[in-house]
C-alpha cells in the first residue's frame, strides 16, 4: 500500500511510519520543524520525508502533490500531526485559538481535501484521523485542543457518509495518555493521576496506537467506517 502520514517525525506518527514500513508499505510522511529526526527516520525506514506546515493550505496542498509524485498514488492517509497547549480558557488569545484550530482541525481538512480528490478518482482509500480522548470527554485548560479534536469526530463521521459510495473508509482513533514528547509539559504528579484514572493503570506506547491505525487501514477492517476507536486504556469509558 502507499501511505501518507502527517506528523511522522516523532511520537505516534513515527511509530506509524515504522509499522507501515515494517509490513512492506511505501510511506511518505510530513513534518514541520524537526528535520534531523525526520531524516534519521527516513534513513531507518526508507520512508520519504517532506517538510510542510499543514496549518497552511498552500503548503498542505503542495505537500500532497509531492507525495503523489513520490508514491504514484495514496491508498491510506493518516492525519496525525497536531500541537498541544495548556492554558486557562480566559487566557487564550485569538492567535492561540487560531493556531490550534488551523493545525489540529484545519490541517486534516487541507490535507484530506487534496488526498480525497485522488482517492475518489481511484474509487478506493482509507483515511484515519488521530483525535484524542479529550475530544470525547473534554480537558480542563485545553479547551481549544478539545474543541479541535471533537471537530475531528464530526469530520470523520460526515466524511465517511460522503465518501463511502466512493469506497473510501474514514475512521478516527482517539489515543489516551501516550508516552511522547507531547506530554513533556505534564508534571509527574499529573501523569500519575491520569494513570490512576486509566483502567489499565498506565500510559500507552506509540506502537499501541500505530497497531490500531494499521488495523483500520487494512482489509481486515474493510466494513468499518465512520467509527471512533479509543486507544486509551479505557480512560474515556
Ligand atoms: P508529538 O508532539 O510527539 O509529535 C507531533 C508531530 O506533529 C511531529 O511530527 C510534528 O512535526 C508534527 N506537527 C505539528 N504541527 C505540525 C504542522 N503545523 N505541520 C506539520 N507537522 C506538524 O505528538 P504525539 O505523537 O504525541 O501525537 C500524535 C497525535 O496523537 C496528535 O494528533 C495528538 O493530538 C494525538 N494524541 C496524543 C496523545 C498523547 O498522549 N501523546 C493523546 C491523545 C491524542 P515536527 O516535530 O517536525 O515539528
Amino acid at each position: 500500500m502507499k501511505i501518507l502520514i502527517t506528523g511522522g517525525s516523532r511520537g505516534i506518527g513515527a511509530a506509524c511510519v515504522r509499522a507501515f514500513a515494517a509490513q512492506g508499505d511505501e510511506v511518505v510522511f510530513l513534518y514541520r520543524a524537526q528535520t534531523e529526526k525526520a531524516n534519521a527516520l527516513a534513513a531507518e525506514t526508507r520512508a520519504i520525508a517532506i517538510q510542510a506546515d499543514i496549518s497552511d493550505a498552500t503548503q498542505a496542498s503542495a505537500a500532497v502533490k509531492k507525495a503523489l509524485e513520490q508514491l504514484g498514488g495514496i491508498d491510506v492517509l493518516v492525519n496525525n500531526a497536531a500541537i498541544a497547549q495548556i492554558k486557562l480558557f480566559t487566557d487564550l488569545s485569538d492567535s492561540d485559538w487560531k493556531k490550534m484550530l488551523d493545525t489540529n482541525l484545519g490541517g486534516a481538512f487541507y490535507i484530506t481535501r487534496e488526498v480525497a480528490k485522488h482517492m475518489i478518482a481511484n474509487q478506493n482509500g482509507a483515511i484515519m484521523n488521530i483525535g484524542s480522548m479529550w475530544g470525547k470527554v473534554g480537558a480542563s485548560c485545553e479547551v481549544h485542543y478539545s474543541a479541535a479534536k471533537a471537530g475531528l469526530r464530526g469530520l470523520t463521521m460526515a466524511l465517511a457518509k460522503e465518501l463511502g459510495p466512493s469506497h473510501i473508509r474514514v475512521n478516527c482513533i482517539e489515543p489516551g495518555l501516550i508516552e511522547t514528547e507531547m506530554n513533556d509539559a505534564l508534571d509527574d504528579e499529573t501523569k500519575r493521576d491520569l494513570c490512576d484514572a486509566t483502567p489499565l493503570c498506565r500510559m500507552g506506547r506509540p506502537e499501541e496506537v500505530a497497531a490500531a491505525v494499521c488495523f483500520l487501514a487494512s482489509d481486515a477492517a474493510s466494513f468499518i467506517t465512520g467509527q471512533v476507536l479509543g486507544v486509551d486504556g479505557g480512560f474515556a469509558i
